[in-house]
């Protein structure tokens, strides 16, 4: 894993954040931050409440109890101004059926006054390698060509925080090596990004630091090594051996297969 730089502003503050599904809890108590150029990797098993997090985070749930913090500004009672900073690529993006691609690059550029946005966005389109589809309609894109179009109209507009979920299910391996590249470049310059991803490789590449999340409650939160520190795993122990040891297995019964290692592994 990449080492985090030396402290630097926080622009995420997620804080006691609690998510209940009728009698489900899918998000217990959650709290962490991300810094400035700070790529947190956010994994665990299916159901742990990532995608839940993310939509909270991003506005498109209600926080029910907690507090979200993006650039201090509190996204229930400043959601405007929270928004204004924040990107948020989903796993399978809805572009508009009745918008070409470019049509959503000018319209992203309107929404938050990017000025100047044709030259940024034609090498966009370049680097998502979208020039050939920029006059086709929202509706004629396949999976990994919205991923792409989503990508292009986050970067265009360089938000202060960005989510990714699942950047890099749809996309074919030179869009997977652009996508990475992109997101390097993006913390590079002082982006704080939410990674979250089964793909544990991916994030033991490019994440500065790990959240790992099992039903809904934080498990472990720092570097590897303070992963490993907290875990009192050996040395050099993957990010896969990291992860078993700190999830439960969903057949088990929680309370008495609860590892006692979970929690902080140390402040973000
Ligand atoms: P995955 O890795 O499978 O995408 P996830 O970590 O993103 O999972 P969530 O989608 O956040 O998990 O789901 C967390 C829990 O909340 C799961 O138990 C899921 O069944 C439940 N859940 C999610 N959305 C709803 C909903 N709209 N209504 C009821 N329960 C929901």
């Amino acid at each position: 894993m990449p080492e985090p730089s030396p402290i630097r502003p926080l622009r995420l503050q997620v804080q006691g954040l609690t998510k209940d599904y009728e009698d489900l809890r899918a998000l217990d108590e959650l709290t962490f931050q991300v810094e400035a150029g700070e790529i947190l990797g956010l994994v665990g098993p299916n159901g742990a409440g990532k995608t839940t997090a993310l939509r909270t985070i991003s506005g498109v749930l209600p926080v029910q109890e907690g507090r979200v913090l993006v650039c201090g500004h509190d996204v229930t009672h400043a959601p405007e101004a929270a928004k204004s900073c924040l990107g948020w690529v989903p796993d399978d993006p809805e572009p508009f059926d009745a918008l070409t691609v470019e049509e959503h690059l000018e319209f992203t550029a309107s929404l938050y006054g990017v000025k100047d946005w044709k030259e940024r966005a034609e090498e966009l389109l370049r680097r998502f390698e979208l020039l050939e589809k920029r006059d086709a309609l929202g509706g004629e894109l396949s999976r990994g060509m919205r991923q792409k179009l989503a990508f292009s109209c986050t970067w265009l507009y360089r938000p202060s925080v960005v989510l990714l979920d699942e950047p890099l299910s749809g996309l074919d391996p030179r869009g997977i090596r652009s996508a990475k590249v992109a997101i390097r470049d993006l913390a590079a310059e002082g982006t704080a990004v939410i990674l979250s991803s089964h793909l544990l490789e991916l994030i033991e590449e490019l994440a500065h630091r790990l959240l790992i999340l099992d039903r809904g409650r934080l498990a472990l939160h720092g570097t590897l090594d303070e992963a490993r520190r907290s875990m009192s795993a050996l040395a050099g122990s993957s990010l896969e051996e990291i992860f078993f040891a700190a999830t439960r297995d969903p057949d088990s019964v929680p309370e008495k297969e609860a590892p006692e290692a979970g929690g902080e592994a140390a402040e973000g």
